[in-house]
């Protein structure tokens, strides 16, 4: 084997074959997954800025793999992608969210107005009837539309340029909450804010990032806030990791934001644990 010529291809080949192997495979349990109910949703508050009050979640999903552990969307989301499980997987997960806050208002009165954002992707749009779906899971669970945001990275304004704006139109009309996700970090961010209807853009978290140390990230920052506020729409800033984030953000009047700083995702169990904490106190 020493004196193969191609022992460095060969060794390049059979990890690169592995990363196939797993990949083939995930998509195959995967597809399992959603049948066998493995998929589970994590609820990560979202917090008023000035008060560090909660007012709602962002649900992010997960999978309790038979053998592999929990796993994080970062090992399944791009499988799912390409794949198109991610069609069936974001209506188990808009589902799931509705079913859950509507459980959870009925047990909970200090969450009978907290928000739940779901995050759709774009393949979802390139359904039929994406509307009625929408609706029927409002129906089914009791869950009221004003109380729901879905969250849209702007993929979904390129892939689908024609009917987009009607869709995402009915959707509003229902009562839905538009969010422009991940916001800064795709080509045509301000020319879209005012041609799509959105009623939230959240800042990606590379901006809050270093922005207490990076001069320019602060100026952009700022200028977000301002945009936002001037075009009418709410803000919420994601990754905010350190009280120094905080502040920054109060002072720039940031209305909502997410990050570890307040909390990380919760399992359903970890909510229920908080909000009969703070019932009792
Ligand atoms: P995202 O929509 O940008 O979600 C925020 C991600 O940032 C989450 O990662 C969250 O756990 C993480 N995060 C929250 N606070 C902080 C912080 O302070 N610092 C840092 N460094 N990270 C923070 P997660 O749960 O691993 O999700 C990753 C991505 O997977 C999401 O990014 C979203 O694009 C996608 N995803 C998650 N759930 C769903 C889903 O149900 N459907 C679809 N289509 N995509 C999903
Ligand atoms: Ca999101
Ligand atoms: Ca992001
Ligand atoms: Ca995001």
């Amino acid at each position: 084997i020493k004196e193969h010529p191609d022992l460095g291809w060969q060794v390049f080949d059979s990890s690169l074959r592995v990363q196939q192997d797993l990949r083939l495979q995930t998509e195959v349990d995967l597809r399992q997954a959603l049948d066998r109910g493995e998929l589970r949703l994590h609820y990560q508050p979202i917090v008023i800025i000035s008060n560090e009050e909660i007012c709602g979640f962002e649900a992010l999903v997960r999978w309790q793999h038979p053998t592999r552990g929990l796993l994080m969307p970062g090992e399944f989301i791009h499988i799912a992608e390409t794949s198109g499980l991610i069609i069936p997987l974001g209506w188990w997960v808009l589902t799931e969210a509705c079913r859950q806050m509507q459980v959870w208002t009925e047990q909970y009165p200090a969450m009978a107005e907290f928000t739940v954002s779901v995050n759709m992707s774009s393949k979802q749009f390139s359904q039929q009837n994406i509307v009625e779906k929408i609706q029927k899971i409002l129906d089914d669970t009791g869950f009221v539309a004003r109380r729901l945001k879905i969250e849209l990275t702007e993929g979904v304004l390129i892939d689908h340029s024609d009917g987009i704006i009607a869709t995402l139109q009915q959707i509003r009309a229902i009562g839905i909450k538009l969010l422009v996700d991940d916001f800064g970090t795709g080509y045509s961010s301000l020319s879209y804010l005012h041609r799509f209807p959105f009623d939230c853009l959240k800042i990606d978290r590379s901006f809050i990032e270093n922005a207490d140390q990076d001069f320019e990230k602060l100026e952009i920052l700022q200028s977000v806030v301002r945009l936002a506020w001037n075009l009418g729409l709410d803000v919420v800033a994601e990754g905010v990791e350190t009280p120094r984030h905080h502040a920054q953000l109060k002072a720039l009047r940031c209305e909502l934001g997410q990050g570890y700083l307040f909390s990380r995702p919760l399992a359903p169990a970890a909510v229920e644990a908080m909000m009969a904490e703070k019932a009792a106190s």
